[in-house]
């Protein structure tokens, strides 16, 4: 099996000041300071971090095109930590001289002058944690931040010229209408991002909303409501001119995350620091979640060279390359998967209840969606394979994901293994 060389690194920085309600991340909670200058807690991670970077081996010819710093919150990092991160990466992989390199910042965190010294780094994509545009929603998810610091932190953008920004959006928060939903959508427009990605609140049971809420009982909005405010984005977004890329994004064109369709396609990236998930020589692993466990695991791993964990069956890639490629607008290639014509031939036929509720459309050649509205025609597409890829609609067959999605998990899990 060849597998794709990885051309992206993931680096988780745990830093938070506090956690918030709804959730589950490997995270260490720092309290209230926002400059974490000479913390050795913050030492002893980028040390480790970058340890296990410098051991990690490369690919000579290919350097990285996609940098990616998530959280936690990665702007608690100071200037120096971050600059060190960026050197370790460049002297063990390279980075090229258009990569995209994100960060996740969240309003509050930050000041003008580390935005500055983040452009001067080369930090060229910025996603900012806004979640909500009403403070006592902000206050209800337990955030630090609230209505105020996300002006501040637009107005500071403004000031240092950054325009490739995202914005992120909470839908499904307790207590929160589709009033408040669509006032959250306008004012993110508003602030003219060039991408937006918008979640649907998950319920994590060790989380303290996971706690205290059932899904779909009050004060969490019901099934309908929820899919209300899911319908309610995809309208008012793509109105405003963003593109639904991807299930839970919207971005204008040529801004899409270069990074995250890295996952979507189901390629192999690098990932490091504390929870951070890899997928490198098809073997995924996801690091120790917390601290003390991550850095007993790097210093183990700096003494054996090596990662111990299985190679991902045939199955397992079929599946994952399905349901991570089904999540883009633009679906999955039949050619991407891999697999014997027998094995799509009994894809569509899992797929067929699906293709004539319209939740599954097949795309041509050309990227255009190819019409199943009868049984003949769809025996006769498929026939003379027609079917280039296969997507779901948008919005109704990413609604209703989950139930296609078990539908494959169920129909293929003991066939292929
Ligand atoms: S800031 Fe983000 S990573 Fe940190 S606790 Fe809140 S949701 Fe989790």
């Amino acid at each position: 099996m060849n597998y794709s060389l990885p051309e992206s690194a993931y680096i988780h920085i745990p830093f938070c000041h506090r956690r918030c309600y709804y959730c589950d991340f490997p995270i260490s909670v720092v309290g209230n300071q926002t400059d974490l200058t000479g913390r050795k807690t913050v030492e002893d991670y980028t040390s480790a971090l970058c340890q296990e970077i410098l051991h990690t081996n490369a690919i000579a010819s290919v350097k990285l095109k996609t940098v990616f710093f998530g959280g936690g919150t990665p702007s608690l990092l100071p200037i120096g930590e971050l600059a060190q991160i960026l050197k370790t990466l460049n002297q063990q992989f390279g980075i090229e001289d258009q990569a995209e390199i994100s960060m996740e910042i969240d309003p509050g965190t930050f000041s003008l002058e580390k935005l500055q010294a983040y452009r001067d780094l080369g930090l060229n994509r910025f996603s900012l944690g806004v979640q909500a545009f009403q403070d006592e929603l902000l206050a209800r998810c337990g955030r630090s931040h609230r209505v105020k610091d996300i002006e501040k932190a637009i107005a500071l953008f403004e000031q240092v010229g950054i325009k490739n920004f995202s914005l992120d959006l909470i839908s499904g928060l307790p207590d929160q209408n589709l009033n408040q939903w669509q006032q959250s959508l306008e004012a993110a427009i508003a602030l003219n991002p060039q991408h937006l990605s918008c979640y649907d609140l998950v319920l994590e049971p060790v989380t303290a909303f996971g706690k205290q809420f059932e899904p779909g009982k009050k004060p969490l909005p019901d099934d309908e409501t929820a899919a209300q405010m899911y319908r309610l984005a995809q309208s008012v977004l793509t109105q405003a001119g963003y593109d639904h890329y991807e299930i839970s994004n919207y971005a204008r064109p040529d801004y899409q995350c270069r990074h995250n369709r890295v996952y979507w396609k189901n390629q192999a990236y690098y990932g490091f620091g504390m929870g951070a998930a890899s997928y490198t020589n098809g073997q995924r692993f996801s690091r120790p979640r917390t601290r003390a466990t991550y850095y007993a695991w790097v210093k183990d791993y700096l003494q054996s060279g090596s990662v111990d964990c299985p190679q991902t069956s045939e199955c397992d890639r079929f599946l994952e390359t399905l349901m991570l490629g089904l999540r883009l607008t633009e679906g999955v290639k039949l050619s991407q998967l891999n697999v014997s014509s027998a094995r799509i031939e009994q894809l569509l036929q899992t797929l067929e209840p699906y293709f004539h509720q319209q939740w599954v459309v097949g795309l041509d050649h050309q990227g255009k969606i190819l019409s199943f509205l009868d049984q003949k025609n769809f025996d006769k597409i498929k026939a003379v394979n027609s079917i280039d890829a296969i997507a779901l609609s948008d919005p109704n067959g990413f609604l209703f994901s989950n139930t296609i999605l078990t539908a494959l998990f169920r129909a293929f899990k003991d066939d292929l293994d």
